[in-house]
């Protein structure tokens, strides 16, 4: 088979149809042997029963149902374990991603040898506001600086095509969906390009991500995934050399405060206790506070990568 169009859903009964027609006349025209793998996350209209109607019509179509709505990564992760085809693509459900691109993407990944080729959405600046396009300018930015991956424009873009091998080496969980290619590069899949693609306004419904939070989770999310490539494999190396650091700076400091005290105590001379002021506690207090904290989320995040219930989804129907 030579393409797995992979899409994550999240009630978008209004677009399935004509997406699935779409991606038919595009695959019909280039004579490719293919599927259409929905993966239908948790919605509460009638998406799936659209799926299942175009499944029952069209052999190469098939559904994944989740019990309840877990995200566009789990969707996507999924997606990936399911994939056969040697090139395989995502899309989003909402026809915002054109799959006219389809035939130059596998191209780039059969011929060109990418192992990964990401979307870069040319024109969204007519359909988003700007609200949206500032932070995601900021966004990629960072995340070309923390992944070193410097040819990317846009790491969020639904519209991605891997190499087979890619989409089973990589795990996507949590909200990784928007570091795909920092997954494979760590991955050890280091051939990404780019593609500018054409962009639509979202035709029915709304966007499933809004609001400020996605960009925290997100760079939340960068922090995490840089230190797991960075120290994951050896977090002493990290943990270890800052805590010396300030153990020593603190042990050098006992020292100078109580060296200081005896002097003046042996000179008669009256002085100020350092420990007198409410600063050096604030202070104090809020740098073992922070490392501490920031040493639990990194712990918490190793566990959870490590825990063996990390991929259960429950999938409640496969066709
Ligand atoms: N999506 C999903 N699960 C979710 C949220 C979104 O499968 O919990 C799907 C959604 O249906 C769409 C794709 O992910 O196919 C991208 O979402 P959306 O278009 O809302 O994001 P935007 O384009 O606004 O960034
Ligand atoms: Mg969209």
């Amino acid at each position: 088979m030579d393409i797995s169009v992979i899409i994550p859903l999240f009630n978008e009964e209004e677009s399935l149809g004509e997406l699935h027609a779409w991606i038919k006349r595009v695959m019909d025209e280039n004579h490719f042997t293919y599927e259409v793998i929905f993966v239908n996350d948790g919605s509460t209209d009638g998406s799936w029963n659209v799926i299942e109607s175009l499944a029952k019509q069209y052999p190469e179509v098939h559904g994944i149902k989740f019990r309840r709505n877990y995200g566009k990564s789990p969707a996507l992760y999924c997606g990936f374990d399911a994939a056969q085809g040697d090139v395989v693509i995502t899309m989003d459900a909402d026809l915002q991603d054109s799959p006219d691109e389809i035939p130059e993407l596998y191209r780039m990944i059969t011929a060109d040898g990418y192992d990964l080729v990401s979307g870069f959405k040319m024109n969204r600046k007519k359909g988003d506001p700007l609200s949206k396009t500032i932070p995601t300018k900021l966004f990629n930015a960072t995340a070309r600086k923390v992944s070193g991956i410097k040819n990317l424009h846009d790491f969020n873009c639904g519209l991605k095509a891997y190499r087979n091998e890619v989409v089973k080496n990589i795990e996507v969980y949590g909200e990784m969906h928007r570091y795909i290619p920092y997954l494979a590069k760590n991955a050890g899949f280091t051939k990404i390009g780019e593609k500018p693609v054409h962009h639509q306004k979202r035709q029915h419904g709304k966007s499933k991500f809004m609001g400020w939070n996605r960009f925290v989770n997100g760079y939340l999310d960068l922090i995490s995934l840089w230190f797991i490539d960075s120290f994951g494999l050896k977090p002493m190396h990290i943990f270890g050399f800052i805590g010396t650091l300030i153990f020593l700076v603190g042990f050098l400091a006992v020292i100078a405060v109580g060296g200081l005290k005896l002097w003046a105590l042996h000179h008669g001379v009256a002085r100020v206790l350092v420990t007198d002021t409410p600063y050096f506690y604030i202070a104090l207090t809020m740098m073992i506070i922070g490392t501490q904290l920031f040493v639990a989320g990194f712990l918490g995040d190793m566990i959870s990568r490590n825990s063996q219930e990390r991929n259960n989804y429950q999938v409640s129907k496969r066709i």
